[in-house]
């Protein structure tokens, strides 16, 4: 890593999974927003839909998602009937009849459901929202807990691709992570969702872990690709005990530091593209034949609240607890607490706690920010003919991109600024250059690398 990119690697940053980010959300608790934004919604909207399971059987230290312990099944049963009920209120708001492409179940662990309230609840998504015929329906699963019933239902409920959790095969870096799960485990869980005809196969994978080095990234790399998975993400492990309480639970002296957790990265690519992985922004590889892949090479990728994605859908309905939706000139996010969540779908209102609604400023400036994310190129001249405003509205974002160039972060031509394969991991520092509401909210980040 470059001595110069230290004090902007450790510059605290958004991941620009939207823009605004989630870092400018506000009190929005009346929800008069969200219904004005719905009623822009017309019957040729193709729907996503994301579903938040809030639990784990047990944390993982480095975990930063919003989750809980159950304890048994009692409240996760409590959480399935609030749900079924967050379905119909949702249905009732929507203006017109629009049909799902896209289906996505996170959290926490969706494998926490029971198969029974997983049929369930996909059925009823299913008749609320309508079913495209090309539907894509994904699912996040920890190995750990997903058991091989839960996969034949998976499997019969007709979802498509499924992301296994790996994160690291190293069993030091397991432990300081309170997460043990053996490889054979994983190979197994792989095998039975292809044997059930799941074969499409994501699987997410970390660097910068406590106690982790570059042999563990180099080695979990070249697991994930001789399996075969079609897509791999490969994160960096976001230390912020201040917001994710349980990370306190890991200890600062055995974390890498910046140039270490580069290298680490640095490996991971290069294991990954070495296999033939096509790099996609700053942390996805794809299988060249992938249609993440593709929408890369095509320019239809994206990047939402759930990563880079080739979903076209540009509204999404988010459910549960934490999720968020995005709207046609909005985004808006259930609260986090249950109890506050459960209360408002009880009273038959769109359970919005917060969010922020999206300027004709942001929008152009959004776009800017998605391509460069996705694509590591963006011409300001394009953007604005695509969202039919003034070039003008982003120049200043070039002034602030030439500023990079001398560090080799970027280069700027006319109006167009690239960034460097070697400059790949501060994606990020370029893409603030668009954001004009960063120093508002640059304290609530992790660290850009
Ligand atoms: S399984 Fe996933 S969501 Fe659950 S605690 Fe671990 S990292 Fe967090």
């Amino acid at each position: 890593m470059r001595q110069d990119w230290i004090s902007l690697a450790t510059a605290r940053l958004p991941r620009y999974t939207s823009y605004p980010t989630a870092a400018d959300f506000s009190d929005m608790p009346d929800g008069h927003a969200v219904r004005s934004a719905m009623d822009r919604i017309t019957p040729e909207t193709s729907l996503g839909v994301y579903v938040h399971v809030p639990f784990c059987e047990k944390l993982c230290w480095y975990c930063g998602c919003a989750t809980t312990v159950p304890n048994g099944y009692r409240r996760v049963s409590s959480f399935v009937d609030v749900l079924m009920k967050e379905i119909d209120v949702w249905r009732n708001h929507l203006p017109a009849h629009a049909d799902m492409r896209h289906l996505h179940f996170g959290g926490g662990s969706p494998n926490s459901l029971n198969c029974g309230d997983f049929r369930e609840i996909i059925n009823h998504i299913k008749l609320a929202f309508g079913v495209d015929e090309d539907i894509e329906i994904d699912i996040e699963l920890d190995p750990r807990t997903t058991t091989d019933a839960f996969i034949e239902t998976l499997a019969s409920c007709g979802v498509t691709r499924a992301s296994l959790g790996v994160q690291t095969l190293s069993d030091p870096v397991q432990k300081a992570i309170n997460r043990i799960q053996p490889r054979h485990m994983v190979t197994a869980k792989l095998a039975h969702l292809r044997q059930n005809g799941i074969r499409r196969i994501n699987m997410d994978l970390m660097y910068g872990l406590p106690l982790q080095t570059r042999e563990d990234v180099k080695e979990a790399a070249q697991y994930a690709a001789d399996v075969g998975a079609d897509r791999i993400s490969l994160f960096g492990y976001a230390h912020v005990p201040w917001f994710a309480k349980h990370q306190r639970a890991i200890r600062d002296e055995d974390l890498p530091g910046l140039e270490e957790r580069f290298e680490q990265a640095r490996v991971g690519h290069e294991v990954l593209t070495g296999e033939g992985y096509v790099a996609i922004g700053l942390d996805h590889y794809a299988r060249p034949e992938d249609s993440l892949a593709q929408s890369l090479r095509d320019g239809t990728i994206r990047r939402t609240f759930q990563g880079y994605t080739d979903n076209p859908c540009k509204t999404l309905i988010g459910l549960g607890p934490s999720a968020i939706s995005e709207m046609p000139g909005g985004f808006f996010q259930t609260s986090k607490a249950q109890p506050i969540w459960r209360a408002q779908v009880e009273g038959g209102v769109l359970p919005i706690s917060r969010g922020v609604l999206q300027s004709a400023d942001d929008k152009v400036r959004a776009r800017a920010i998605e391509t460069v994310m996705s694509t590591m190129r963006v011409d300001i001249a394009d953007v604005a003919r695509e969202m039919r405003a003034p070039v003008r509205a982003l120049e200043p974002a070039l002034d602030a991109a030439r500023k990079l160039e001398p560090l080799g972060l970027c280069t700027v031509s006319g109006t167009i600024v690239e960034v460097p394969e070697e400059a790949r991991m501060m994606l990020r520092t370029v893409a603030s250059c668009f954001d004009w509401r960063l120093a508002s909210s640059e304290g609530r980040h992790a660290v850009a690398v």
